[in-house]
């Protein structure tokens, strides 16, 4: 990985507060299939996940306002069309995630789904011009998006922020299914946990989210940030992948390895917060 990114993959996980964004972070990334119909439209930063129906689109994560104008550069680089995104499913309830919903349901009138317990930070949020962001539909643990044939199940995974939702999929790939996880966050490393009072059950979701995620029996492993993942590496193997070469975003056992890791960043920060 390169300094800036390395840099960068420090400051993921902002506070509200500081809605400030990083350099570098909409840089463009190349579009690419991951599996079947779920692609990678993001930056080089901030994922964004196209999932392509014969009925239209989903769009998970708008990210910043500007980063939907390469979002949707990259959705046209794959030959889709951004007018066909049916659906927008919000990213978790930080500003890197969510600025842009307002500018996708301009652009393509698509239904904006949001977690129920991130709409409040939702409702509070605004894009660069002041204006509030669009809520269409609001879900819980367990529910379902559902368009031309291919169904996205809610798992609620709280402590990043109080709704995170990730996603999973049944995705295709040399005649076997795998299970497809579109993670929320599991970032813990610079958050609040001592005398949080907008979250107070902070520290108690976050650890029975880490052991809720190894319940999860992910195989095609993705994230809100590509460093939760290992996109530029595993990018980098796809472009040289030959014909019978394991696709790389089936990491099972990296999935386990990030849960990890981010649960022991997550005691360490709390340990130093006990310790002030
Ligand atoms: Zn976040």
């Amino acid at each position: 990985m390169q300094k800036s990114k390395l840099a960068a993959a420090a400051l993921v996980l902002l506070p509200l507060a500081a809605a400030a964004q990083p350099p570098g972070w909409n840089d463009p990334f190349p579009p690419h299939r991951v599996m079947d119909n779920l692609y990678y439209v993001g930056t080089s930063m901030l994922s964004s996940f196209l999932i392509t129906t014969p009925e239209g689109h989903i769009l998970v994560s708008a990210n910043y306002e500007s980063s939907v104008p390469i979002i949707k550069a990259s959705v046209e680089e794959l030959g889709f069309d951004f007018e066909d995104i049916k659906i927008l499913i919000s990213g978790h309830a930080h500003p890197d995630h969510i600025e842009g919903n307002a500018l996708v349901k301009e652009l393509t009138g698509a239904e904006v789904v949001v977690g129920r317990l991130d709409a409040p930070d939702v409702r509070a949020a605004r894009t660069p011009d002041g204006e509030p962001l669009p809520i269409d539909r609001l879900v819980d643990d367990g529910d379902t998006v559902t368009l031309g044939g291919t169904t996205l199940t809610a798992h609620l995974m709280p402590g990043h922020t109080p709704g995170c939702l990730a996603w999973s999929l049944d995705l295709e790939e040399g005649g076997r299914t795998y299970y497809g996880f579109i993670e929320c966050s599991l970032n813990g490393r610079f958050l609040r946990y001592v005398g949080n009072e907008a979250y107070p059950n902070i520290a108690d979701d976050m650890r029975a989210t880490y052991r809720k995620a190894r319940e999860i029996p992910v195989e095609v492993f993705v994230s809100s940030h590509g460093v939760f993942y290992g996109l530029d590496e595993k990018y980098a193997k796809l472009t040289t992948r030959g014909e019978g070469d394991p696709n790389p975003f089936v990491d099972p056992d990296g999935y386990k390895a990030h849960v990890d890791e981010q649960e022991r960043l997550f005691e360490e920060a709390l340990a130093r917060q006990l310790a002030e």
